[in-house]
C-alpha cells in the first residue's frame, strides 16, 4: 500500500474514531512513514531456521544492493535475478532434486557423499557434465553481488563490514538449499521403505509437531524449542492395505500408546483419524501401493 492510501485511511480513522482528537500533519506523517516503512507480515512460527534465516538472507542482501540502485545500473537486474533464485528454491528445486542426475547440484548422492571420508561416501555411476540454469542463476547472481559490493564500496572499514555481512547471508542461503536436498532424501528413504514393506509390518512416524504462543512474525526453532507451551506430537501409522483381516488386531493395539502418553497429564491426546476406510488411504501412484492409515496427536 502506499504510502498516501495509509495516511488517508488515518486520518479518516481518526475522523471516525474520534473526532476531537488532532492528528499530526500530513508531512509530518509521510516523514514518519519514510523512516519507519510500512509492511505486511504474515506471522511465519516455528518454521526450521534454515528457512527462516535463508528468508532473512535474502531481504538483507536486497537490501543491500538497492541501496547502491543508483550508483550501479546492474543492481535492478541483480535484484530481480535474486527473487528468481528465491523462488526457485522454494519451488522447483524440490522437484529437480534426485538420488542420480547428471547435475552435480541436484545429484543426492554426489551431494551427501563426505569429501575426505571415504566410509561416508558413494561414487556415482554417471558423469555431472550437465548444469542447471536455476542452480547457476544462484551462483552467478552471489558472485555478482560480491563483485558489485566491492566495485562500488570505498571506504575499506565499511567494505570489511560489508563483505563479512553479505557472506554470512550468501552460507545462510546455502545452508537452506543444503538442508532442503537432506530433506527430499530423507523422504526418498520414506517412501522407498513404504514401497517395501510387508503386509505383517508397520511403518510408525514420530514427529513432534509445534507448539503454541507466537512471539515474532518470523520465528527460528532456536528459540522456539525453549518456550511454553503445550507440545503437540504426532505419530502416524500407516500399513499395507493388502492385509485387511489384520487390521484390527493392529489398530487396537495402538491404544497402549494412547494410554502411555496419558501419564503426561498437560498433553491432550486426540485420535484424529475418525473413519479410517479406504478413502483415506494413500496411494502411491508410482506402484498403485495403498496405505491405510491413522494419524495421533498427543
Ligand atoms: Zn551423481
Ligand atoms: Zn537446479
Amino acid at each position: 500500500m502506499g504510502p498516501t492510501r495509509i495516511i488517508d485511511q488515518y486520518l479518516l480513522y481518526c475522523e471516525e474514531m474520534c473526532s476531537d482528537f488532532e492528528p499530526l500533519g500530513k508531512s509530518s506523517l509521510f516523514t514518519i512513514l519514510d523512516a519507519c516503512k510500512a509492511s505486511t507480515r504474515k506471522s511465519l512460527q516455528g518454521i526450521n531456521y534454515f528457512a527462516a534465516e535463508a528468508g532473512e538472507a535474502f531481504d538483507g542482501i536486497r537490501k543491500m544492493i538497492e541501496d547502491k540502485v543508483a550508483l550501479h545500473n546492474d543492481s535492478a537486474r541483480l535484484i530481480e535475478n535474486l527473487k528468481r533464485a528465491r523462488f526457485y528454491l522454494k519451488s522447483d528445486y524440490k522437484v529437480h532434486v534426485a538420488r542420480s542426475s547428471n547435475i552435480a547440484d541436484h545429484c543426492c548422492v554426489y551431494a551427501l557423499s563426505d569429501p575426505e571420508k571415504r566410509d561416508f561416501a558413494q561414487d556415482c555411476d554417471h558423469e555431472h557434465n550437465e548444469s542447471c540454469a536455476e542452480c547457476s542463476n544462484l551462483t552467478r547472481t552471489l558472485n555478482e553481488i560480491e563483485r558489485l559490493l566491492e566495485e562500488t564500496e570505498e571506504d575499506e572499514e565499511l567494505l570489511h563490514r560489508t563483505l563479512k555481512k553479505f557472506r554470512s547471508y550468501r552460507e545462510a542461503i546455502e545452508a537452506w538449499k543444503a538442508h532442503l536436498l537432506r530433506s527430499i532424501n530423507q523422504d526418498l528413504c520414506r517412501e522407498n521403505l513404504l514401497d517395501k514393506l510387508s503386509n505383517d509390518e508397520i511403518y510408525l512416524n514420530l514427529d513432534w509437531a509445534m507448539k503454541f504462543l507466537p512471539i515474532k512474525s518470523r520465528e527460528p526453532q532456536s528459540e522456539f524449542f525453549g518456550k511454553r507451551g503445550i507440545s503437540w506430537h504426532i505419530t502416524v501409522v500407516m500399513k499395507n492395505d493388502a492385509s485387511a483381516e489384520d487390521e484390527n488386531s493392529i489398530f487396537d493395539e495402538d491404544t497402549d500408546v494412547l494410554d502411555d502418553s496419558q501419564q503426561i497429564i498437560e498433553h491432550e491426546m486426540t485420535d484424529l483419524s475418525g473413519e479410517n476406510n479406504d478413502d483415506n488411504g494413500v496411494i502411491d501412484k508410482k506402484k498403485k501401493h495403498s496405505f491405510k492409515y491413522k494419524v495421533f496427536v498427543h
